[in-house]
């Protein structure tokens, strides 16, 4: 074998290769194939062991120590680097699955090339740990009398139970939900991420020692003051679930969703969930219009060309991203440019700079959208706004129309008004450097502290939190 001496330069990127579109549309199954052991070593030799990794201490939100890990792969030394990645990543089986890699966007190699697949890497030094059986329940070394219930098993929940756990800290999780995952369960498609990743992590945190107690919603089911009093503290890991809705004349039409909503009724189906189903939350032969060009929006359009969709049409108000990164865009920033997923490339139509004006109905049932293509202004005081374009109105027919326009505030209410929380004026519930609420012993963790974020962020905020309630516990 000949030694590269500039692997970065003479080996080019390689991404997962996806299965056929005319197989995958058939099915829930992940979409991406596993890249062998082999590929990934090469790809691990294009890191460059740069003295200063953006990857690691500016790019990634829970620090994992990329450059050491892919040098350690670039050697076969996957034990090596399972340990290195399992130091600071609690769960890399979820990230290596569904984060947008953000450390891919500061990367150095991606400066002026193709980035580093940290992601894909991490992916298969996890997996490759499974398979061998080195990845085993992270066992107390000495249990405590502390007691700390977790509210909601979102991936902020999961990762604050198991640091917390790991201190020796007895720990029960509650959801209101039937499953194990938050949004990685319900609203993440099984095409992206297999709930099985989900369900394996949490035999292991079952056989460590969390307590799982599901369809229990706080508040209703169970009281704050009761789980106060037999607790020597809370974590609200909650979520952010208020939707940004659509104000247009007509949107009280049936056949108009949430995208979340809809995402949760497939995944439910596929979960082997008994409730009664809606049919119109199901695209099977129908126009379908996704207003939001993001990757919710990208979810939705996967799963309705699944369900049988007759078409599938994507709009978004604001204009489409450049192919490269715009000057106020530098990096290490993470890069704002044209995406397109595997979603977009079974088959949908996208266009963008459109406003949503009226929804159309027919006995009550949604069958067009009055669309008005726009132009972007910068207005005098520097900020944009838009104007309709002459003569941009048209229609679009549409029996499902899938809301995935973002979702407004952090906090849910019920909680707020349950646990009596602070909060500033818009709506983010006070917090201090330990994720203490204003409520003595009442912690928060994840997307209803931060809004709605990624899968790596909420991990990241709840091991953070872990942290806080460990040091006040158990000092
Ligand atoms: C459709 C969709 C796709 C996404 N795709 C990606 C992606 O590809 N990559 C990525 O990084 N991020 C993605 N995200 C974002 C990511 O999923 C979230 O940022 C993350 O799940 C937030 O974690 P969390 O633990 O804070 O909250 P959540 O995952 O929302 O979990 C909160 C949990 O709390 C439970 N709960 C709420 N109230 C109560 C109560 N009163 N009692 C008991 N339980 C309660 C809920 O049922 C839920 O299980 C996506 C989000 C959506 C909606
Ligand atoms: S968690 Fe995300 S940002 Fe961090 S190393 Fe993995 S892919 Fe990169």
């Amino acid at each position: 074998m000949t030694t590269l001496s500039k692997p970065f330069l003479e080996i080019p990127r390689r991404n997962a290769e996806e299965r056929p579109v005319e197989e995958r549309i058939r099915d829930y199954n992940k979409t991406a194939k596993e890249m062998t052991q082999e590929q990934v070593v090469e790809q691990a030799k294009r890191c460059m062991n740069c003295g200063v990794p953006f990857c690691h201490n500016y790019g990634c939100p829970l620090l994992n120590v990329i450059p050491e890990i892919n040098h350690a792969v670039s050697r076969g030394q996957w034990h090596k680097a399972l340990d290195l990645l399992l130091d600071t990543s609690p769960f890399p089986e979820f990230t290596g699955i569904v984060c947008p890699a953000l450390c891919e966007g500061s990367c150095v190699n991606g400066k002026d090339g193709d980035s580093v697949t940290n992601r894909e890497i991490e992916h298969r030094v996890i997996e490759t740990g499974y398979e061998n059986g080195w990845v085993r329940p992270n066992l107390p070394l000495v249990r405590t009398n502390k007691r700390v219930a977790v509210i909601g098993s979102g991936p902020s929940g999961l990762s604050c139970a198991e640091y917390l756990n790991r201190a020796g800290i007895n720990v029960t999780v509650y959801e209101v939900a039937e499953h194990v995952g938050g949004f990685m369960r319900y609203g993440i498609p099984d095409f992206r991420l297999p709930k099985t990743v989900v369900e394996r992590r949490v035999e292991l945190m079952k056989a460590a020692g969390v307590r799982f107690e599901m369809n229990v919603r706080i508040g209703k089911d169970i009281s704050p003051e009761y789980l106060l009093r037999g607790n020597d503290a809370i974590v609200l890991c909650c979520g952010s679930r208020a939707p940004r809705d659509l104000k247009v004349p007509g949107r009280e039409l049936s056949g108009i969703h949430f995208a979340v909503d809809y995402l949760t009724q497939q995944n439910r189906i596929n979960g082997g969930e008994i409730f009664e189903f809606d049919e119109t939350k199901c695209a099977k032969d129908k126009h379908v219009v996704v207003i939001g060009g993001g990757d919710t929006g990208a979810n939705c359009i996967g799963t309705a060309i699944r369900q049988g969709a007759a078409d599938v049409m994507q709009i978004e108000i604001m204009p489409n991203a450049p192919m490269k990164r715009a000057a106020d865009n530098p990096w290490p920033e993470w890069p704002r440019i044209f995406k397109e997923s595997a979603s977009h490339k079974e088959g949908c139509s996208r266009k963008w700079n459109i406003n949503t004006l009226e929804a159309i109905g027919e006995n009550g049932k949604v069958k067009a959208l009055r669309c008005s293509e726009i132009e972007w202004l910068r207005g005098e005081d520097g900020r944009m706004y838009n104007v309709p374009k002459k003569d941009g109105e048209f229609i679009l027919q549409a029996d499902l129309v899938l809301l995935a326009m973002g979702f407004v505030g952090h906090a849910i209410p019920e909680i707020v008004s349950a646990f009596n929380l602070r909060t500033d004026e818009r709506g983010c519930i006070f917090r201090d450097s330990t994720g203490m609420t204003s409520a003595k012993g009442v912690y928060i963790a994840g997307d209803c502290a931060t809004g709605q974020s990624l899968v790596v962020r909420a991990i990241t905020d709840g091991k953070h939190v872990a942290n806080g309630i460990i040091r006040t516990l158990l000092n």
